[in-house]
């Protein structure tokens, strides 16, 4: 467990977040129940911002909220003066919904329609990043006939990919995101970019993954960036002033990840910006407005879910199953890709781990299950289990899968907590059902 000042066992062996032990939250609200650290969402937005400003001067933080998006949210980071990613108009609704400036958002996705990019420029949103050739046109038709000019993002490849603790150059792109430099797909992007009247090409965005903990990864895409960048500036005459270079900072799930404090992810900042400044000078380009789009380590570990522990099945000599009363409905990621966690009994925090479980979820498919062989102390049907570092990518992935309720979300701090989304009910399951 990574521990810190609003996350802690108690001398009598509960868990406590945000002031608040799990137990009165679960007794409040339910179980399931997604459980929000504001403290420690508030603290590291302002890590994040206060490093680019200090090391770099020329800046903003994006959230990109796929990791969690609700109205609070926005709401929060909106606080801290961070801007934010959005992929979809659902998102980009329930930003504006909450107040959100249109101007401070910016749209991903590989295959935005038409009506999408409409919706998008009529909000006045402040970049759309570009990710197939055939949208320029759409959206240099749709700037024309609404008579707006947009401004816009070229999401490109720098053939560097990034996965928790190594990275591999890629010469060979494959992916279904932006356009390759290596392979001259990028260069094809810019010609059109250049010459579409409605539309100002501002800059060049990259993503090059997930869960990153090493940051080599990162400085070469700075090198590989900025390299493109002089070129399309100088070579294509684009008069680019922005620099995005995604997210992907990596999160404790379990031991097997490094267990940083907040303070920790300045050190990722002030590495990016002082190889950005250096390329800057050394490659004499002028000194780009830099964006990063931090998801998973603005929200990841901020959040827990509680459940309460059901069934109880022991195969004999092969495996103890322990049934929950959530699933791959709240958190799939198990499911989708084996995604590790740190498992608790809430309640029993001093007690030694002496027998191996496997965390099952109740929907209707084998591999619905949280975790496999934890060690906790002896559970019994009834008490209460906490997974940490739920935060991102868990209820943004939720669904009503086995027609089950979406769990709702709880934001803590100081002591207080408070609801932010809605448990469902019987009326939401059915709303739309003719
Ligand atoms: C998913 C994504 C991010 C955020 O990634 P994290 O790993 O959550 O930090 C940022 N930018 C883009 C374009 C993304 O697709």
């Amino acid at each position: 467990m990574n521990t810190r000042e609003t996350l802690s066992v108690t001398d009598s062996g509960n868990l406590q977040i945000g002031g608040v032990n799990v137990k009165e939250l679960a007794s409040l609200y339910g179980t399931p129940l997604y459980v929000f650290d504001k403290a420690y969402i508030k603290n590291i937005c302002a890590i994040f911002s206060d490093s680019i400003k200090r090391f770099y001067g020329n800046g903003k933080i994006f959230y990109a909220s796929k990791a969690f998006s609700c109205k609070e949210i926005y709401r929060i980071i909106k606080e801290k003066d961070l801007g934010a990613d959005v992929v979809s108009v659902g998102e980009i609704f329930t930003a504006l919904s909450s107040g959100f400036a249109a101007e401070d958002l910016c749209f991903h996705g590989n295959n935005k329609s038409a009506s999408d990019l409409e919706y998008a420029v009529k909000q006045g949103i402040g970049y759309i990043v570009i990710d197939a050739l055939s949208e320029i046109d759409d959206l240099n038709g749709i700037c024309k006939q609404l008579n707006r000019r947009q401004k816009v993002l070229l999401r490109v490849n720098p053939g560097v990919e990034a996965h928790t603790h190594h990275y591999i150059q890629t010469a060979k792109p494959d992916s279904k995101f932006g356009f390759s430099i290596e392979n001259g797909d990028a260069d094809i992007a810019v010609k059109k970019l250049v010459n579409a009247d409605n539309i100002d090409f501002c800059g060049l965005h990259c993503h090059i993954g997930s869960q990153i903990f090493e940051k080599t990864s990162f400085l070469i895409a700075v090198d590989k960036m900025t390299d493109y960048y002089k070129k399309v500036c100088e070579v294509f005459g684009a008069k680019l002033s922005v620099l995005d270079l995604g997210g992907g900072f990596g999160i404790y799930y379990t031991d097997a990840d490094p267990k940083f404090k907040y303070v920790d992810y300045a050190d990722y900042i002030k590495a990016i910006c002082e190889k950005l400044n250096d390329c800057v000078k050394s490659k004499s380009i002028n000194k780009p407005y830099l964006i990063l789009e931090p998801g998973r380590s603005i929200v990841g570990e901020a959040g827990i879910t509680l459940y309460t522990v059901g069934r109880i099945k022991q195969i004999s000599g092969i495996k103890n199953y322990l049934a929950i009363d959530g699933g791959m409905f709240e958190n799939p990621r198990f499911a989708l890709y084996q995604a590790q966690y740190t498992v608790l009994a809430a309640e029993k925090g001093l007690d030694k781990p002496t027998k191996s479980y496997t965390i099952a979820g109740k929907c209707c498919e084998s591999g619905d299950l949280i975790a496999e062989n934890v060690k906790l102390p002896e559970v019994n049907e009834g008490d209460l289990l906490a997974v940490l570092s739920t935060g991102a990518y868990n209820y943004s992935m939720a669904s009503n899968y086995n027609r089950n309720f979406i769990p709702p979300v709880v934001m803590v701090e100081n002591g207080k907590s408070y609801i932010c989304v809605k448990k469902q009910d019987f009326n939401d399951i059915v709303r739309n059902d003719i």
